[in-house]
């Protein structure tokens, strides 16, 4: 079956063609760099991943582009609302650059820990400021600008497809949120250089046409996507929030440069992650990074098991009770692949190529059906539970699963544990007693070695110690 992707642009499912053959670009909108990423932009992140894997297991080359926004990120186009970065710095008693590449190494950090892989080209706004004026000369050039206080503004109104993407009424609240900009001529126009910001601590300002200033925020993408992978190309991704304003304004500004339509081809969008039903926001201060997680316990990729559970177009709650369901599943997963390990391996004749074909063809039918993560994950613990292949074809089948899920099956061992001479000194008094049927006295052994935080697994090859959570 061919790659179908729910195409935001049409609001339909669609077959994925794309313009090269063989090829696929693909723009990730990526963080911006003033705290840590929460978990609910780190599903984002794991969405992005997990499309980019099914695209390679489709067979295209993926060139997949992710900006890093360490610039002056405004909430708003009329100047209002909070410099992100500025903000940070204030927070930390740091530089704004520091800031940003203290953050940006934490981002990475996060998602390296997550099985997210490395975008092809990583780009930072800040090192693309002569492609974003470059940019604004051609919009200017083709007649879409005007100049109001200090600021060059997008005139949507001279640009028909402005609620394509959307479909939104220009004027409407959803379109603009923020309280009219009494420079603007339409509601929904937004600057794309500032000279004249209310925000006198700006650190970042650079020599433009324009005067001295710094870039919109939605510009940095339409620039750099335009500079890595063409006028054209395949996809572009993000959360669903940016929908609305950012993607719609990132269209406006790269057609109304280029005159090509469409810039992309499909556009793809992750659902939230939500506790307790409000959304998580990074500038609220409080909220759950994924270290937060690695602190009570759990293993980063317990997340990612988590989020592949929900389909990335619908909104995943987020629940502590919910984290721990992943977190036994996952468990169970892993020592059930690391068993397989520990067994004996197949012998190639006897492959039972029909019987794995059958399991791949199912898996991959899931995912080209607009990611159908967890019906890939139901696949696998078929595969896991199914009693006639053996343990070789059942390895074989996973660690080709493992191309998209990133769990890093291969890699995974037993953890060594730290186990106190004392225990070790129970351990082995309850197999002399379990030896010699002295059953009662075992079991009382069993209880004291809980007592120490461990519990006892039994099997035909001996008993091991497990750490108790
Ligand atoms: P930001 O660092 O705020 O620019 O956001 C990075 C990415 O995370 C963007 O694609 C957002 O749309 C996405 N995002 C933000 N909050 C959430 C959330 N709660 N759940 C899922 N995605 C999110
Ligand atoms: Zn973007």
């Amino acid at each position: 079956m061919a790659l179908r992707i729910y195409n935001t642009l049409t609001r339909k499912k669609e077959e994925f063609e794309p313009i090269v053959a063989g090829k696929v670009g693909l723009y990730c909108c990526g963080p911006t760099v003033y705290h840590y990423a929460h978990i609910g932009n780190l599903r984002a992140y794991i969405f992005n991943d997990i499309l980019r894997r099914v695209l390679a297991l489709d067979g295209y080359e993926v060139n997949h582009v992710m900006n890093v926004t360490d610039v002056g990120h405004l909430t708003s186009d009329a100047d209002e609302g909070e410099d992100k970065m500025v903000k940070g710095a204030e927070r930390e008693g740091k530089s704004v650059w520091d800031v940003a590449k203290f953050y940006t190494e934490a981002f990475f950090n996060d998602t390296d820990r997550l099985g997210i892989l490395r975008p092809s080209v990583v780009c930072n706004a800040t090192d693309h400021i002569k492609e974003m004026i470059a940019l604004v000369e051609r919009i200017e050039k083709n007649g879409y600008t005007y100049e109001a206080g200090g600021n060059i503004y997008f005139d949507v109104s001279k640009f028909e497809k402005y609620a394509e993407l959307s479909r939104l009424d220009p004027d409407s609240e959803k379109q603009a949120r923020v309280e009219c900009d009494v420079g603007k001529k339409n509601h929904a126009d937004f600057v794309l250089w500032f000279t004249n910001s209310k925000f006198g601590n700006q650190d970042m300002q650079w020599d433009s046409p324009w005067g001295r200033g710094f870039p919109g925020w939605h510009l940095e993408c339409s620039a750099m996507s335009m500079k890595y992978l063409g006028e054209q190309f395949d996809i572009h991704c993000g959360g669903e929030d940016h929908v609305p304003v950012h993607h719609t304004n990132e269209i406006a500004q790269s057609e109304a440069a280029t005159g090509k339509h469409p810039w992309v081809k499909y556009w793809m969008h992750n659902a939230f992650l939500v506790v307790d039903k409000e959304k998580m926001a990074k500038s609220e201060g409080d909220f759950l990074t994924l270290q937060k997680l690695v602190d009570k316990g759990y293993d980063p990729l317990v997340y990612r098991y988590f989020c592949l559970g929900a389909h990335y177009k619908q909104q995943l709650k987020f629940s502590w009770d919910g984290l721990d369901g992943a977190k036994n599943t996952f468990n169970r997963m892993k020592e059930k692949i690391l068993e397989l390990k520990d067994k004996e391996l197949s012998n190639e004749s006897d492959y039972q190529r029909e019987k794995t074909d059958g399991y791949f063809d199912t898996f991959k039918t899931a995912l080209d059906d607009n990611l159908n993560t967890a019906q890939a994950l139901s696949t696998m613990w078929s595969v896991l539970r199914d009693d006639e292949l053996n343990p070789g074809e059942k390895l074989e089948l996973l660690y080709r699963f493992d191309a998209v899920f990133g769990f890093g099956f291969k890699e995974m061992e037993r953890e060594e544990l730290d186990v106190p001479d004392d225990v070790a000194e129970l351990l082995s008094q309850r197999d002399a007693a379990r030896a010699e049927k002295r059953w009662e006295e075992a079991d009382v052994l069993r209880d004291k070695i809980k007592e120490a935080g461990f519990t006892i697994k039994d099997s035909p090859e001996g008993s091991v110690l497990e750490k108790v959570d």
